[in-house]
């Protein structure tokens, strides 16, 4: 172990190996819920380090077959399924790859930059921005998260609507194989049919195939105008009813669709009572809609208007507001985004990242959350989502007065089988955003079919033999 921590210290320098001190930071995920030993936090000032590194533990492993040595690539962190910190062996050496922040490069005719993987999100929204684009990823936690970690997750967002997940953001990679190799896969092409789309591989593989390095991504033009819109609906069928209505109506300007329940909101109110949450005290559900037009705010605001109008005269809208400006505008997005910190200040519960056929959402929350309830009278749901993707976050929380971590403790088991079952039931994800991590492995194995496992588990040992890249997340070999 010692002539492998003096290798690395020789390949990042000294400064850059933690082993001592508080590494709470990059041992705890940001739920809280593992809290490992790392055997050093290894950060690396690029990619030629990246692969040194990579290469000097993959030795020291060939070596020492016993040692255990393996490497948790990290971004920022904020990854909700325990898949960036180590296990408690003290024996995987956390890869955070945040000193790798720069833009490379931004061509304007080819609509692409190219980035390298520490990058935070919201520093790449911005430098998209000021050169005139967009770069639409985007979420609560951009101000902390990393393109890499976005990657290696397939992160989804607010704008997968119209834009699609980070996957579909992405032209070309950048990839230190798990042998220390580095694969220059940086291609800027949208057409590319040679064989394997390798790039897919590495996407969405949480760290267990390779270190993601730099990445070139795609840009849009900005529009010329935002508009975002806040509605009561009477039910989550209501709900579906107004995302049909608007997609006729603002087609490729329907940027944003998402629900969010009366408990969830309820929260809000209740942890962030400066934030005014509107329209929610008299209904179930309350959307938040957003319009990207090309033309202008006046064309927007028209367009808006009479979606608003047929939706109100049709009863699957009973009120709305249009935001007047852009800050309050931020302010209804900010009200969604605060949903997950409501949430943690409420105490902890059990959370579900599922995604449904949007046609089928209302019957299956209808069904699910009545079977919970026969289950676990007075236990309440916290029910929001991207609905345009059909993808919810089905979190259920212990009934009033119970405590959160008892109520985790002795139901967790019980209620994740009752709503993954159902989920199966009605031919959902048990995952749509968040990943697998170490959370999920053993639900995967349930739910995924024993061919898909399979052919998952042939691909891990073929790209990493040796079983170095985030062991036991995703896929146990
Ligand atoms: C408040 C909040 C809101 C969120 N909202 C959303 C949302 O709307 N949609 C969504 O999809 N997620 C969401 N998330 C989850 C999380 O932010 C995303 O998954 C994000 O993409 C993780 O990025 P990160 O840099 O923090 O990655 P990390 O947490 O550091 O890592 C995530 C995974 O990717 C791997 N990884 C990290 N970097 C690399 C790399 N360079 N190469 C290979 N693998 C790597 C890690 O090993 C780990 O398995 C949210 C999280 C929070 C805290």
């Amino acid at each position: 172990m010692h002539t492998l921590m003096e290798d690395l210290r020789h390949i990042v320098g000294s400064a850059h190996v933690y082993t001592d001190g508080d590494l709470t930071a990059w041992e705890q995920d940001w739920r809280k819920r593992s809290h490992g030993k790392a055997l050093a936090v290894v950060r690396p000032a690029g990619t030629d380090e990246v692969a040194q590194v990579v290469k000097a533990c993959a030795a020291f492993r060939e070596a020492n077959p016993d040692s255990g040595i393996s490497i948790v690539p990290q971004g920022g962190n904020t990854g909700l399924v325990v898949g960036a910190t180590p296990d408690e062996s003290g024996r995987q050496i956390v890869l955070s790859l945040q000193r790798m922040n720069s833009v490379r490069s931004l061509d304007a005719d080819n609509l692409t930059m190219t980035v390298e993987a520490g990058c935070l999100l919201q520093n790449l929204q911005e430098h998209a921005e000021a050169a005139d684009f967009l770069f639409p990823l985007s979420m609560a936690s951009e101000g902390s998260c990393t393109i890499g970690g976005n990657l290696g997750s397939n992160a989804g967002g607010t704008q997968v609507l119209r834009y699609g997940n980070t996957r579909e953001l992405c032209l070309g990679l950048e990839v230190v194989t798990a042998q220390g190799e580095l694969w220059h896969g940086l291609t800027g092409l949208r057409k590319d049919n040679t064989g394997y789309d390798l790039r897919d591989l590495f996407i969405g593989a949480e760290g267990t195939l390779g270190v993601i390095t730099a990445a070139t991504l795609k840009l849009y033009p900005l529009p010329a105008a935002q508009l975002t819109a806040w509605a009561a609906v009477p039910s989550l069928e209501h709900a579906v009813t107004l995302l049909g209505l608007a997609h006729r109506h603002l087609g490729a300007g329907l940027t944003g669709f998402e629900t969010m329940g009366q408990f969830a909101l309820s929260l809000v109110s209740k942890h962030f009572p400066h934030l005014p949450v509107p329209l929610h005290s008299d209904s179930p559900f309350c959307v938040l809609l957003e319009n990207s037009d090309r033309e202008s705010e006046a064309h927007a605001r028209a367009r808006f208007e009479h979606l608003l109008e047929t939706a109100l005269n049709q009863g699957c809208v009973t009120d709305a507001v249009v935001a007047g400006n852009l800050s309050q505008a931020r302010q209804l997005w900010h009200i969604r985004e605060s949903i997950p910190l409501a949430q943690v200040a409420e105490g902890l519960n059990i959370k579900h990242d599922i995604s449904i056929p949007v046609s089928r959402l209302a019957d299956f929350v209808q069904t699910t959350d009545s079977l919970l309830q026969k289950f676990i009278p007075g236990v309440r749901l916290v029910n929001f989502g991207h609905l345009g993707d059909g993808n919810l976050h089905y979190n259920v929380q212990a009934p009033e007065g119970v405590n959160a971590a008892d109520f985790l403790r002795s139901q967790e088991e019980n209620v994740n089988r009752l709503v993954f079952d159902s989920v199966a039931e009605f031919k959902g994800s048990i995952s749509a955003e968040h990943g697998i991590g170490g959370l999920k492995v053993d639900t995967l194995q349930r739910y995924k079919s024993p061919v898909a496992l399979e052919m998952m588990r042939a691909i891990k040992r073929a790209l990493d033999p040796l079983n170095l890249m985030n062991p036991g997340r995703v896929i146990r070999v």
